[in-house]
């Protein structure tokens, strides 16, 4: 049988619960859908230090937790599942509700539907990182940092992420080497300053990353054979591990052909609004925010979100 509900959320990072919240407040009844990792990225994040309202840092799992909790406390309902299937046409023969299928093969219509799904992290996209990935290949340093106490590791990227993984690590791994292809980060400048103030981290500049180099039996990272980008010129370095963090890529598969999407697969909304093209369908949060992409912004625009389909709702 199809449950209806007036809105449904699908995602559980901050733009999700800052959406559960604000529709539960205006009595709007909202059902979350989680997805397969609830709380999204700032589950694998350490200490959260530029979310305003905490003078001493808090966790990324704490803090999610805690909006989770808010969420609950106003009568959302949370449902651990994963949207797996949509349809947005507005059928009449459907009763013109928005309809989605769940992992679990429950059926759901909303009269609304908040687009909360986040981002994921992403890859090099070469061989070895495939074969090696779980075998000292990590995007997640906050999951996998402690298995390389003592340990010589690498970082790939030059943004925020990078940065703050490459700072993490340091407290594990004796020696950290951030490569990046370019000769500047784009991470803040405190982040920056605090990296190349730890005696642990290293920097290769103008490199790129042609194989990450390992064994089979067993199955360990070795070392990264490395490209100068202006040159091709070809170094080795020697390593327990390597962590990925190249940025993200939208949670939009489950969308594609029922909404407007970018070509990086960012969801498009109106200007100044968290409006998609179809009538009732909102999106908040990274999912479609290529510049701001942080935990404030994206819990910003679920107060958005919760708010527009209020006034839809109300006509
Ligand atoms: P990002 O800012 O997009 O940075 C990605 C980095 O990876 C860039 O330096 C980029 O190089 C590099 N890169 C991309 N593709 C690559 C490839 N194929 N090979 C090698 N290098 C590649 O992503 P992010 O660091 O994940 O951050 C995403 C967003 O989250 C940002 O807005 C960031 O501010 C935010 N964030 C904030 C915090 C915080 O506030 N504490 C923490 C984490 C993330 P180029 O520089 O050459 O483009």
């Amino acid at each position: 049988m199809v449950q209806h509900h007036r809105v449904i959320i699908i995602g559980s990072g901050p733009a999700g619960y800052s959406a559960a919240i604000y529709a539960a407040r205006a009595n709007l009844a909202p059902v979350m859908i989680a997805g397969m990792e609830p709380g999204g990225q700032l589950m694998v994040t350490t200490d959260v230090e530029n979310y305003p309202g905490f003078v001493d840092a808090i966790t990324g799992p704490e803090l999610m937790e805690a909006m989770r909790g808010q969420a609950e406390r106003f009568g959302t309902l949370m449902i651990d599942d994963m949207v797996t299937r949509v349809d947005f046409s507005r059928l009449e023969s459907n009763g013109g509700k928005l309809l989605l299928w769940a992992d679990s093969g429950d059926e759901y219509s909303a009269d609304a539907v908040i687009i909360a799904t986040g981002a994921q992290a992403r890859w090099l996209g070469i061989e070895s990182e495939v074969r090696l990935r779980g075998f000292g290949v990590s995007a997640c340093a906050t999951c996998d940092g402690f298995f390389f106490k003592n340990k010589r590791v690498a970082v790939i990227g030059g943004g925020n992420s990078a940065v703050e993984e490459a700072i993490f690590l340091t407290q594990f791994a004796r020696k950290v080497t951030v490569v990046h292809r370019r000769d500047s980060f784009r991470a803040e400048k405190i982040l920056q300053d605090r990296l190349f103030a730890n005696p642990k981290v290293e920097v290769i500049w103008n490199h790129r990353v042609l194989e990450i180099l390992g064994t089979d039996d067993p199955k360990s990272v070795t070392g990264l054979r490395l490209a100068e980008v202006a040159s091709g010129a070809e170094q080795q370095i020697e390593l327990d591990g390597v962590f990925v963090a190249i940025g993200h890529t939208p949670a939009t598969a489950v969308f594609k052909d029922h909404l407007p999407m970018d070509a990086d697969g960012y969801l498009i909304t109106r200007a100044d609004s968290t409006a998609t093209e179809i009538a009732g369908v909102f999106a908040a949060g990274d999912v479609k925010d290529r510049v701001y992409r942080q935990a404030v912004t994206a819990a910003g625009m679920g107060c958005m979100a919760a708010l527009e389909v209020g006034h839809y709702l109300n006509g």
